[in-house]
């Protein structure tokens, strides 16, 4: 099974980063400004094959591959900014929800995500409280913050959320293990992959992850499933890993191998 599942997280306006989703210099190299997020958004539309959603993947309907939308963290410009953007363009979006933020400062409220449900995007969970590691989280954890995330959106919808999307790219076996044990049926990591997966049950569905400063040109290649596209995000996942796992300062210079330029905030970027 196949999927085309791109990344996003805020869309804020006059670099005003703060104004949407967590409120730190991390997360706002993941968050876009509305007129580049517009030209991601034409470049992607002019090229997807088809605009889904994670029900097709359960549905079976998979030709041509589905592209998918979804934004991370609940950040208030999803109500505010993005689910309008979408809408205009023909879109249905995933919007996943850190519930211990619901209707606190940044963060969208529970009518909102009523509301965005009511029009047609996915609503899912991206854990309680947004843990750095989740996939360091006991197994208890784990299952605490699946089912309780959950269950707070079923409450807000009145109807059984069956989403979710993995808080900081942390992902393992055992995390989407947990999501399954909790009930859910899809879950989106952060690995750059089309391929999707079962782990006991549950799809496992990878994403290309958009930050700030990333070109429209480049989501366009991701949405039309261009090979040198995805290859790229790999190689950078894969060298990220190795950096991970020797420690110190070397993604950055890993990354610029890559990049072939600077990219000072890579080293730091730690919540997606
Ligand atoms: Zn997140």
């Amino acid at each position: 099974m196949r999927a085309l599942a791109l990344l996003y997280h805020d869309v804020v306006e006059g670099g005003d980063w703060d104004a949407s989703g967590f409120p730190d210099p991390v997360s706002a190299t993941y968050k876009l400004e509305r007129h580049d997020f517009e030209r991601h958004l034409a470049a992607a539309s002019a090229v997807a094959a088809r605009r889904g959603t994670v029900h097709d993947l359960l549905e079976g309907t998979l030709d041509p591959p589905p592209v998918l939308l979804t934004f991370d963290d609940g950040g208030a410009s999803a109500y505010g900014c993005i689910a309008d953007m979408l809408e205009r363009a023909g879109w249905r979006g995933h919007f996943f929800i850190t519930t211990d933020y619901l209707g606190t400062p940044g963060f969208v409220g529970r009518a909102q995500v009523r509301e965005l449900a009511e029009r047609g995007h996915v609503i899912g969970t991206h854990s309680c409280s947004h843990p750095t590691r989740m996939a360091r989280c006991s197994w208890d954890r784990l299952i605490a913050e699946w089912s309780r995330s959950a269950e707070t959106l079923a409450d807000v919808l009145g109807a059984p959320v069956r989403v979710a999307s993995v808080p900081g790219g942390a992902f393992s076996r055992r995390v989407a293990a947990a999501a399954a044990a909790a009930g859910l049926a899809a879950l989106f990591t952060s690995e750059p992959t089309v391929r999707c997966r079962v782990v006991d049950g549950c799809l496992v569905v990878g994403r290309y992850v958009l930050r700030r400063g990333a070109p429209a040109a480049v989501a366009a290649a991701l949405a039309s499933g261009a090979l040198s596209a995805r290859l790229r995000q790999l190689c950078l996942w894969n060298l990220k890993k190795v950096a991970k796992a020797v420690g110190g300062d070397l993604y950055p210079t890993l990354s610029r191998l890559v990049h072939g330029h600077t990219r000072s905030d890579s080293a730091r970027a730690t919540r997606a």
